[in-house]
């Protein structure tokens, strides 16, 4: 296995994560529904896309329903 020839530093490891931090998501407001959705994605509470539906939005669709052959 590979082993490290020098200590890596506390400044070198604190260096190299300076880049790691995480941004934080930038929502924007759905233009149909006012939802909060990704930008540049569908929204996924009404499935519109640049005032448009894209995907359509089925509320009848019982997921509950065991009884379906
Ligand atoms: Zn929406």
């Amino acid at each position: 296995m590979a082993v490290p020839q020098n200590k890596i530093t506390r400044s070198r490891r604190n260096m190299r994560r300076s880049h790691d931090a995480l941004v934080a998501a930038n929502p924007n407001e759905c233009t149909n529904c006012g939802e909060l959705k990704r930008p540049h994605h569908i929204c996924p509470a009404c499935g519109h896309y640049n005032d448009r539906e894209v995907v359509p939005v089925d509320s009848g669709l019982d997921l509950e329903d065991d009884d379906a052959a």
